[in-house]
């Protein structure tokens, strides 16, 4: 099977590399340039993500691409007071990997000279703009006039999607969080966090994870109207920081600290989520990663849901030789589970923003609240799909006191 892949984010990347361990030929079309830097700031890789890298033979990509282990949470409420708690110590015993915190540039990076690395072919500055379905193929139209032909296009091109668009044009469109999400990484005097710190601030939440005097710190600005696509790229930083510093204001200590030494935001990112579709896949075209079922950033599991996506499509291509056979095994293996973490984002998403409204009851409801966010956690970690890229060596087991953290 001829595969064309579009977009070499996350997905698409781990998708070629998947696939040519298997033998396959992958083409990627990316539409940025060959140095562009993918932006964005940092995320966090649950042990589900980091899980699917072993099983496909990525899984030094964490430690490479410069990520630290940040197992577990602190929740915290406008007071500063810890009011619940997800353990992490355990994920290694339970869930076989712990988290980890990385630069997303460097993430996507080392994922893409991997792919390379392995003989997936790359096209940079190939921006799709359309598709044409023949009886025997489809055929990929790119900006600069050029057409690649291919048996299966995959639409790895993120949460705007332009394969979904063409292929689906009245599919709902990404729906707004009603949060502008901001962040950056931040020289402090403060120690090492074991877990992530997140607060229910006075008046936007916020969360940071220190790791050698380096605070990556991230706030959710609640904004009830959407903003226009592109207006918020360009702030000025300095007026933007300071706003950010007045919201959180009555905030606790560290917070503070940690805004009045930063000078700017790596970016200002309204967040959004896919309402489910009908179908993620034609006879020849599927969708994966955001570009199928794109979740809140706050549930920390994008990243992670689209290397998964990743290892499944590739185990499937493996098995089988039509591509609608091999959609349907993917889909029926993704989708349920993708969609309940999309309707579980929406509910964090609305919890963080009314939680910040001066609610008298919030700490109460919040500690229910999230008891019940850390038995879907536990569901999300623990994912098992058993699909392995052979030859690869074993995972170290978890009882090798010799076994990497990540
Ligand atoms: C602010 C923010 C914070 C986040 N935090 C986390 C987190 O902590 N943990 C986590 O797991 N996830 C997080 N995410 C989500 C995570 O980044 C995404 O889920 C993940 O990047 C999805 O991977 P993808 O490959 O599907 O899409 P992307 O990584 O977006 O890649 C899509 C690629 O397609 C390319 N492309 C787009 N259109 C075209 C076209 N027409 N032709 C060719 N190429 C095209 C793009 O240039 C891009 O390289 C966060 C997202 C945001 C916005």
């Amino acid at each position: 099977m001829k595969t064309l892949i579009i977009g070499g984010g996350i997905a698409g990347s781990t998708l070629a590399y998947a696939l040519r361990r298997y033998g396959h030929d992958a083409i990627v079309a990316e539409a940025r340039g060959k140095h562009h830097d993918t932006g964005g700031a940092f995320l966090y890789l649950a042990p589900n993500g980091v899980n699917a890298l072993h099983a496909i033979g990525l899984g030094d990509v964490p430690s490479a691409a410069g990520g630290f282990v940040a197992s577990g949470m602190d929740f915290h409420n406008a007071g500063g007071r810890r009011i619940a708690d997800l353990d992490g110590s355990n994920d290694l015993e339970r869930f076989g990997a712990r988290g980890v915190v990385v630069r997303r540039a460097r993430l996507h990076a080392e994922l893409a000279e991997r792919a390379q690395a392995v003989g997936a072919t790359f096209l940079f500055d190939a921006h799709l703009v359309e598709l044409r379905t023949h009886p025997r193929g489809v055929e990929a139209v790119f900006a600069d006039g050029q057409t690649l032909t291919a048996d299966a296009v995959i639409g790895a091109d993120g949460i705007w999607s332009t394969v979904r668009r063409l292929t689906w044009p009245d599919a709902p469109r990404p729906a707004y969080n009603g949060i502008v999400d901001c962040g950056s990484w931040t020289e402090v005097d403060l120690p090492d966090t074991a877990r992530q710190q997140m607060y229910f601030g006075h008046r936007a939440f916020f969360g940071y994870t220190v790791k050698d005097r380096v605070a990556y710190w991230f706030t959710n600005v609640p904004r009830r109207d959407e903003p226009a696509r592109g207006q918020l790229e360009d702030l000025d930083q300095d007026d933007w920081m300071a706003s950010i510093r007045r919201l959180h204001e009555q905030d606790p200590a560290p917070i503070r600290a940690i805004l009045d030494a930063a000078r700017h935001s790596l970016g200002a990112w309204p967040l959004y989520d896919m309402p489910a579709l009908d179908s993620w896949h034609t006879d020849r075209i599927c969708l994966v990663g955001d570009a199928a079922h794109a979740v809140s950033p706050s549930t920390g599991q994008g990243a992670s849901l689209a290397i998964e996506d990743a290892a499944v499509l590739a185990h499937w291509m493996q098995q089988k030789t039509d591509p609608r056979a091999v959609f349907e095994c993917f889909t029926a293996d993704r989708k349920v589970r993708a969609e309940k973490i999309v309707r579980f984002g929406r509910q964090i998403g609305a919890r963080k923003v009314s939680s910040t409204a001066g609610n008298l009851f919030r700490d109460l409801t919040l500690g229910m609240f999230l008891r019940m966010g850390g038995k879907a956690t536990a569901e999300q970690y623990g994912y098992q799909y058993g699909y392995r890229v052979p030859d690869q060596p074993p995972r170290a087991s978890i009882s090798d006191p010799s076994a990497p953290d990540v």
